[in-house]
């Protein structure tokens, strides 16, 4: 019987004052009971919008029913043969916007926490082993693909390919494979042993994944196609940071959203200590740029937010547990410049917003998106760019203007999300497939 309950239930989480204090998953995930419970708000709608509200088209109430059933596995089964990274989605996907904006049990109270019932679905796999679900990858058709980067394009179009039967090899600059799921999400939001579970999940389906090899400096495209792969699918990500543009930025005591991120962990644990903290930006990295440095013992931490608050382009429950740990969001205020102290190292922020004309600060973190790195376009001929600096392709088949060679994710768009590069990485994979085998 449906469970007419018009709030979520709720999600366990870490106390906030207690997180603060470590870089472990805030969040904690359903229990099978709250799940089950959870599951049964579905009314397994005839024509379910939330469907037509995920990009990946999930069989969302079909995973449900099986989760309402206790059927966890058959769960986990419905949501693989559509998704190649589900305890990813389930955490990060901006469902309100998605899924779960569009799900009918919204319109009256909550939706259905579509997204922490995919976390769970997902989580329970990998707790009850995590292999591959056997759902036939096809025999191996003798073809060969190369695909540029291990972010959740690259990854989603490389699981699609080993499944339709292709030897498919993934190059990756850093040294370990993720993306900015790996480097960027800081892991109190999406745990590295998640992100690795499921890279280790791609690989047993055959992925091979090579790190530490940056395509375009060690082999170029063109050498690939000689090295015999018959496509190259670039999901290169948008590396390459934007800047405040303001007086000041290059003052000692600025520092790189992204940068922080990524060395967040083998920071020292009071790396910021006693610091107060200005962060500019107001999307996701600035919100998790936030809440890395009061894990780091920052004192105070002001995010310039640019617009309102209910504007703000981040995850709502983001913006609520950062809140709820102490961040402070100041709306409507830009920052101007950045002053020096007497010591030459960053003292105070002149901003324009309603409330103030300046902010103290001892640190400034510049969080304020990012852009393709244009090295493929530099190395490869024939490749056309956008007017925003990135890969030119087609937004439904991922072709570019090279014959073969196929772009997807942020390094076409510039940022977005998750949901939109896995999307592009399997829409480019059924394109590689067609031309492959229209040869
Ligand atoms: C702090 C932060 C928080 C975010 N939070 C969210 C969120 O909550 N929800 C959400 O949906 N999205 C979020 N995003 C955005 C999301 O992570 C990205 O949109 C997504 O990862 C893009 O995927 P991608 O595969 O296109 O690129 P990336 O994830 O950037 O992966 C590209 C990979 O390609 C590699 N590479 C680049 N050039 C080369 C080369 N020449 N040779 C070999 N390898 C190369 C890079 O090293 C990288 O590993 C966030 C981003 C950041 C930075
Ligand atoms: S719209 Fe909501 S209630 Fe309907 S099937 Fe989807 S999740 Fe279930």
């Amino acid at each position: 019987m449906a469970n007419m309950r018009m709030d979520k239930i709720p999600m366990p989480e870490q106390d906030p004052k207690a997180r603060i204090g470590n870089f472990d998953e805030a969040a904690l995930g359903y229990t099978a009971e709250a799940a089950v419970d959870e599951a049964k708000r579905c009314l397994n709608c005839r024509e379910p919008r939330c469907v037509e509200g995920c990009p990946m088209s999930v069989p969302i109430p079909a995973f449900i029913e099986k989760v309402a059933e206790g059927d966890f596995k058959a769960a986990y089964e419905k949501l693989f043969a559509v998704s190649n990274l589900p305890a990813v989605c389930g955490r990060v996907c901006p469902q309100e916007a998605l899924c779960e904006g569009r799900c009918i049990r919204g319109i009256k109270g909550e939706p259905v926490a579509i997204g922490r019932l995919e976390r769970f679905t997902a989580d329970w796999h990998i707790q009850n082993g995590g292999a591959s679900p056997d759902d036939g990858c096809a025999e191996p058709n003798g073809h060969r693909v190369a695909v540029i980067g291990s972010g959740p394009a690259g990854l989603t179009c490389a699981g699609e390919l080993v499944r339709l039967g292709y030897e498919v090899t993934v190059y990756e600059t850093m040294d370990r494979a993720g993306g900015l799921m790996m480097f960027g999400i800081p892991a109190f939001r999406l745990p590295r042993s998640v992100v690795e579970m499921e890279i280790v999940r791609l690989e047993s389906l055959g992925v091979e994944i090579i790190t530490e090899s940056t395509v375009g400096k060690m082999d170029s495209v063109d050498e690939l196609f000689e090295q015999g792969f018959e496509a190259v699918f670039i999901g290169s990500g948008a590396g390459k940071e934007q800047k405040l543009d303001i007086p000041g930025e290059d003052l000692p005591g600025v520092l790189s959203a992204r940068n922080l991120l990524m060395r967040a962990e083998e920071l020292e644990r009071d790396a910021l200590g006693g610091k107060r903290v200005v962060v500019a930006g107001a999307g996701d990295m600035a919100v998790d740029a936030a809440r890395t440095a009061l894990r780091l013992g920052a004192a105070e931490v002001s995010v310039l937010c640019g617009v309102p608050v209910n504007e703000l382009p981040a995850r709502r429950e983001e913006i609520r547990r950062a809140r709820a740990e102490g961040v402070r969001f100041l709306p409507e205020t830009a920052p101007k410049e950045i002053l020096a102290g007497a010591n030459g190292h960053v003292a105070t922020v002149l901003v324009s917003g309603p409330d103030r004309d300046s902010l103290a600060a001892d640190t400034v973190v510049v969080a304020v998106g990012a852009g393709p790195d244009p090295l493929l376009l530099r190395t490869t001929p024939g490749l056309d760019s956008t007017a925003s600096g990135g890969i030119a392709a087609d937004p439904v088949t991922g072709a570019t203007s090279r014959v073969g060679v196929f772009a997807g994710g942020d390094a076409v768009t510039g940022a977005a999300t998750v949901i939109a590069a896995m999307t592009a990485g399997k829409n480019a994979a059924a394109s590689i497939h067609k031309y492959i085998q229209g040869k």
